[in-house]
């Protein structure tokens, strides 16, 4: 019997997801294994944002109560600063992102944004204020410019073509002879993944939050790819709050504070150069990426 409602319970999450705003569909598909619902407090108003500046004090979580993720975790993120988040796989990096968009609720501690413990505001203003890149981008099969638009309701045609620039594809579109007419995915123009990347782009610019997350958003793509993107991506984090995870240290050595977060907790934290001199394991991260000049990123973006 619980195989028969499972299907109509994700349903029901797919829809309530969708409604919510939230543009990550990728994100979304690997909720539907083992969603935890969360609910809005009754009377809950919306996030005010001022600032959007974010802090994390002393979260604890665990997907499943036996085994804890994030072991008491404390950071801030300050308002339009750019921070990184590094470390080995599995350490709770992306865990991390999950918990900022409530897609699970800590078992202790708070995570506020301007002051506001995000468990006290609506879900849809939370998620309104966040906009994610993730690896892999997915877009509908439908027209390139419905999958920008969708970055946010009642977005104008002046405001998608405005995110086209932002997000360096503008060119790219003008010189389809159907422009933002042209039908991407399954039965339409297949996407190398930097386009497909860029478009997802646009659809944050549209959805415009001040609130930036970036899951390893070039990491999947080949060197020269990732560079133009990864400029993309700098302009489109200017005065906005950027979180940015990486695997790939270089790409993000010039962060204003990076974290190194290893089996759920930070173990250093600074910037690249004081990072360097204090030779622990980002200098160690940085050393085998260096001389291995690539090949274990392949590897394990592959996976
Ligand atoms: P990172 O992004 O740093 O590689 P994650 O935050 O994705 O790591 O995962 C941290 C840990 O949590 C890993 O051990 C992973 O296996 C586990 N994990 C991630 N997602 C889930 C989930 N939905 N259910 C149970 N465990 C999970
Ligand atoms: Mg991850």
């Amino acid at each position: 019997l619980t195989q028969l409602f499972r299907p109509l319970d994700m349903l029901g999450m797919v829809y309530r997801t969708i409604r919510q705003g939230l543009t990550d569909m990728a994100e979304m598909f690997r909720l539907i294994d083992t969603h935890v619902e969360v609910a809005d407090a009754p009377g809950a108003p919306a996030l005010a944002i001022r600032q959007a500046g974010v802090v994390f004090d002393n979260v604890v979580f665990g997907y499943d109560p036996e085994r804890t993720i994030l072991h008491g975790l404390s950071f801030e993120v300050p308002a339009g600063s750019r921070v990184a988040i590094v470390g080995p796989s599995g350490a709770g990096k992306s865990t991390i992102g999950r918990l900022l968009f409530r897609f699970y609720d800590p078992l202790s501690g708070r995570i506020l944004i301007d002051g506001q413990d995000i468990r006290t505001v609506t879900q849809t203003s939370l998620r309104a204020a966040l906009g994610i890149v993730p690896q892999d981008s997915v877009l509908f099969n439908d027209t390139i410019g419905y999958n920008i638009a969708y970055g946010r309701e009642g977005a104008t045609m002046a405001e998608v073509e405005a995110a086209t620039r932002g997000a360096a594809i503008a060119d790219f579109i003008g010189r389809l002879p159907q422009g933002l007419d042209t039908e991407v995915g399954e039965r339409g123009l297949k996407l190398s993944g930097g386009e497909k990347q860029r478009v997802a782009i646009a659809r944050t610019l549209v959805k415009n939050p001040p609130i930036l997350l970036f899951d390893e958003a070039t990491s999947a793509l080949d060197t020269r790819t990732e560079q133009d993107i990864l400029g993309t991506l700098r302009a489109v984090a200017a005065n906005r709050t950027t979180i940015s995870i990486a695997h790939r240290l270089s790409t993000i050595a010039d962060s204003d504070s990076i974290l190194v977060l290893e089996q759920g907790r930070l173990v250093e934290q600074g910037s690249h150069a004081e990072l360097l001199r204090r030779d622990g394991l980002y200098a160690e991260m940085w050393a085998r990426q260096a001389s291995e000049g690539g090949e274990e990123d392949l590897v394990e973006a592959a996976q």
